[in-house]
């Protein structure tokens, strides 16, 4: 069964259609970059399948169920933003503990978990900074950690690394797809980048105009674009 499944999505703006008609199924484990330039609608369809946006027209199911109409808190995701989106006035343990203590998790259970991811993306030194006085990808870090203690489903990142510089967002990518690795789970990438969609991706979605122009892995785009488009966006004469 495929994890998340988009039937015909659409999403207007008054009346500019942004999303024209997507059909696309990640399936479960899978690691699937969208990618495409600038206003294409990359984060227009990430914030529909969180439920912070709603859609216009056609179905999203997750994990078989369709979401539609299932608020953005009970659909078992957690979203990762470029702008990290942490409690300036909240310690990093503090920023890592609000969304449990928010669904009644004991206390000992999440100080339990968030000694261990505070240990796996090894910010445990830095529990009791606040935002400020974190480096960009202390708080990458401790935004990721924020979404993983909620053991979400599936995990969507609007561009997480924009922010970074060149040296410390290659590093970064390899957090991530360690991250990956370790839990297994569905995990949805945004990006423009194509050397971050090229090398982070079991799956590709090209997105144009608010179109899907192709979707398969790495090398089929690579080798086999669907048309100039895809071609001169991966990179490979066609
Ligand atoms: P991307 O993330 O790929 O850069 P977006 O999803 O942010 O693209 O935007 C897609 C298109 O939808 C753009 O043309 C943008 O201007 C438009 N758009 C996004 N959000 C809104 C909104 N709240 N109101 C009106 N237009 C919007
Ligand atoms: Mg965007």
């Amino acid at each position: 069964m495929a994890s998340i499944e988009l039937r015909d999505v659409r999403k207007s703006f008054g009346t500019t259609e942004v999303i024209k008609g997507i059909d696309l199924a990640v399936a479960h484990g899978e690691f699937c970059v969208f990618v495409g330039p600038s206003g294409c609608g990359k984060s227009t369809l990430l914030r529909m399948i969180s439920g912070l946006e709603g859609i216009t027209a056609g179905e999203i199911a997750i994990g078989g169920e369709v979401v539609n109409r299932v608020a953005a808190a009970d659909r078992g995701l957690a979203m990762v933003f470029q702008s990290y989106a942490l409690y300036p006035h909240m310690t990093v343990r503090q920023n890592l503990s609000f969304g449990l203590e928010n669904i009644g998790t004991p206390r000992r259970e999440i100080a339990e978990k968030i000694e261990a991811v505070a240990k796996m993306l090894q910010i445990d030194p830095l529990l009791d900074r606040r935002p400020k006085d974190l480096s960009g990808g202390q708080r990458q870090r401790v935004a990721i950690g924020r979404a993983v203690v909620r053991e979400p489903k599936v995990f969507l990142f609007d561009e997480p690394l924009s922010n970074l510089d060149a040296e410390l967002r290659v590093g970064m990518r390899g957090e991530i797809a360690g991250l990956h690795r370790r839990l297994g789970n569905t995990m949805i990438y945004v990006t423009h980048d194509q050397v971050e969609a090229m090398t982070m991706a079991d799956k590709i979605a090209v997105l144009r105009l608010g179109r899907l122009e192709q979707f398969g892995r790495p090398l089929e785009l690579y080798n086999h674009p669907a048309n100039l488009f895809v071609a001169g966006f991966i990179g490979s004469p066609k």
